[in-house]
């Protein structure tokens, strides 16, 4: 059936008997009192009858029954009769009133189904009121009657809905008026206002009970309203005490952290300073170091000198095992001197090589080639191999090259008693200006326990083992190789497993150098220092003349030990004074020239040698034996015009080397 236009009910005669209650349409709440009860006849009518005080709680509660009614699908697509029966209502919530229409609406616009005619029972004046403008907006019809049986009678009828009455004169006394306003003021003003007096000051017959019902109705809202207000204050208000207490202790915590952070930068000052202290005490010790290895190496040049002269000497078996002794120690000891030179002189910053070019193709063929013998004296092959893209050219620090190198294949054949070390160098990346090398020391030896590993790169650590005891050592070696590591920008690693062997590796990165067509061809002339000074090269005659100029009287001695057992014969001037005064008289092979004397010092000595015109040979070859072979050092020599160094204490392969370089027999 379509939905028709009006309502008509044809033949059919409604009643209330015909009506359905089904038990799962009817809402009692028993907490509240508040009852829908609903009931249809199918297709045609529904039916509704409320009471109680109608809070919003209950009124929830009550719309899925309605619902329900609406589900079965009675009045889908069809127009149809309402009969509200409001009578049993004592309050009624405006939100519970509001969420009622909203139910309403939703349920009709679901099923599309209208309400033609509303017919309603016991609303009060203001309901009425409120009904009839909410009738005009929605389109609907409202009627109202005094009773359910009268909603009935007016259906079966079809009679027009009676006319409002006609207005009536009224007679209201002033009383009446002041009463009701008292009333009035009672009611909105008083909630504690007693309604009992209240009904007593108005009959109940009185027109005015209408208006008094109205006044009611606005009181209840009022209260709902105000209660609702009071409690939103409340809570306000606590809100606003959580935020004051969240404030004072956020201000209190602000305090905290202001004093912790004041803490922690007294701390950081502190510790600071502890850094400054400690890296000043730690420059001094070093330089302490440097400075009593340098005096300690001046007796220790006496006896490793002396020892090899007596080495070379008759001596019966006895004699000969004590001396060996004696000389093996002395070497030892120059070592552990050399190795804390070393390290306290890059601990106390004093890493003086400069960047310059070097050969890493020669400088890996030098070292495999010094450390070889040692190697097969063990039974092990030493060997070295670089990448075809290695450039033979590059820009680093070669001696601290050759120094990290030396340490890790010392140690390599050190700790390996069969199998062979292998030391290589790869290219990891290549680009026009520079080259990245990975360069390693790989020994096939005892290995380093793992848990032991971090610990040998400290200075003077070694591993616990009867190995380290037998092999001896400073614990020096892979700190000394650290730091230098370090300084060139790389990372030395460890890969190891005990029993198997070790490898020590690090990744430095080199400039490339480029290279002019004289500068290579000038190399493959193999020109060098000696050469090139023209003056020198015509002094190599058949003096055999030295002048050792050297104040320490021990020093003297073996220096001229050991140049008399090589066949020279030698004055000796104990300063620089003396030695020009020896060079104006005499005409010598070599000057054999220390630096810090009294009254004239080496470069002062040279600087009058080379410039005075005093001497008898300006040109004579000078060179100096110097202690401290630092890069300035070597540059002050070669400034003041000497031609050479060897450094002290002066080791007897050394000094043939040099003598033989400069005044060969
Ligand atoms: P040392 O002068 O004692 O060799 P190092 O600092 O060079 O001092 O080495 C420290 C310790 O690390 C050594 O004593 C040894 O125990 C261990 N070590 C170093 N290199 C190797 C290696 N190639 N194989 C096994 N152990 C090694």
């Amino acid at each position: 059936m379509s939905k028709s236009q009006g309502h008509q009910t044809g033949e059919m005669h409604f009643s209330y008997e015909m009506l359905e209650f089904r038990p799962e349409w009817q809402f009692d709440d028993s907490d509240s009192g508040v009852y829908y009860h609903s009931a249809v006849i199918p297709g045609k009518l529904f039916y509704t009858s409320l009471g109680g005080d109608v809070q919003l709680q209950a009124a929830q509660k009550g719309i899925p029954y309605i619902e329900r009614v609406f589900a079965e699908g009675f009045f889908n697509d069809r127009d149809y009769i309402r009969i509200a029966d409001y009578s049993g209502v004592s309050k009624a919530t405006i939100n519970s009133r509001l969420l009622y229409a909203k139910t309403l609406n939703r349920l009709n616009a679901k099923y599309n189904c209208n309400p033609v005619v509303t017919y309603i029972c016991g609303a009060s004046q203001m309901l009425k009121a409120m009904l009839r403008i909410f009738s005009n907006v929605v389109n609907q019809h409202f009627v109202f009657v005094d009773s359910v049986e009268e909603a009935f009678g007016l259906i079966n009828k079809q009679i027009p809905e009676p006319t409002p009455p006609e207005k009536e004169d009224l007679v209201i006394t002033r009383k009446e008026i002041e009463d009701f306003a008292a009333m009035c003021g009672n009611l909105l003003f008083n909630e504690q206002g007693d309604k009992g007096s209240d009904e007593d000051v108005i009959p109940p017959d009185h027109p005015l009970i209408e208006l008094y019902r109205i006044v009611v109705l606005l009181r209840n809202d009022l209260v709902e309203l105000r209660d609702k207000e009071k409690k939103q204050s409340e809570r306000t208000e606590k809100a606003l005490e959580d935020a004051h207490r969240l404030n004072e202790r956020l201000a209190e915590e602000k305090s905290n952290v202001e004093e912790k952070e004041k803490i922690q930068q007294d701390l950081i000052e502190n510790l600071k300073k502890a850094r400054v202290e400690a890296e000043s005490a730690n420059k001094a010790k070093s330089e302490f170091l440097a400075n009593i290895s340098h005096e300690v190496r001046t007796p220790l040049h006496a006896v490793i000198g002396m020892t090899e002269l007596l080495l070379e000497t008759k001596l019966d078996k006895d004699q000969r095992y004590y001396t060996d002794t004696l000389y093996s120690s002395s070497r030892m000891l120059l070592l552990l001197i050399n190795d804390i030179l070393d390290f306290s002189r890059i601990e106390a910053g004093r890493i003086d090589e400069e960047k310059k070019e070097f050969n890493l193709r020669q400088l890996f063929h030098d070292i495999v080639d010094v450390m070889k013998e040692r190697a097969s004296y063990k039974g092990l092959v030493l060997s070295g191999s670089l990448d075809q893209g290695v450039p033979s050219s590059l820009l680093g620090y070669p001696g601290y090259m050759k120094q990290i190198l030396l340490n890790l294949i010392q140690n390599a054949i050190k700790f390996t008693y069969r199998g062979e070390v292998l030391v290589t160098a790869s290219l990891v990346s290549d680009s026009p200006k520079e080259v990245i090398l990975r360069i390693s020391v790989k020994d096939t030896g005892i290995g380093i326990p793992e848990d032991q590993q971090h610990q040998i790169f400290q200075p003077f650590t070694q591993i616990d083992s009867s190995s380290t005891r037998k092999e001896g050592g400073t614990g020096l070696g892979l700190a000394i190789v650290r730091k230098l590591v370090d300084f060139m920008g790389g990372e030395i690693q460890l890969e190891s497993s005990e029993k198997e062997g070790s490898t020590f590796s690090f990744t430095v990165t080199f400039e490339k150098v480029e290279r002019s067509a004289m500068e290579v061809a000038e190399d493959d002339a193999g020109m060098d220092p000696g050469r090139k000074n023209g003056a020198v090269s015509e002094t190599i005659v058949n003096k055999q003349q030295v002048l050792v100029v050297e104040d320490n009287t021990i020093n003297q001695k073996v220096a001229q030990a050991m140049l008399e057992k090589m066949g020279y014969e030698i004055d000796i001037a104990f300063n620089g004074a003396e030695a020009v005064e020896a060079l104006q008289r005499k005409e010598y092979g070599l000057v054999l020239m220390d630096l810090q004397m009294p009254i004239m010092d080496g470069y002062e000595a040279t600087k009058t040698i080379r410039n005075s015109g005093q001497v008898l040979n300006s040109d004579i070859p000078i060179v100096a034996m110097t202690a401290n072979a630092t890069k300035e050092d070597r540059q002050q020599c070669i400034d003041a015009g000497m031609n050479d160094y060897i450094p002290k204490p002066v080791e007897r392969k050394v000094m043939k080397e040099k003598m033989e370089r400069w005044l060969p027999l």
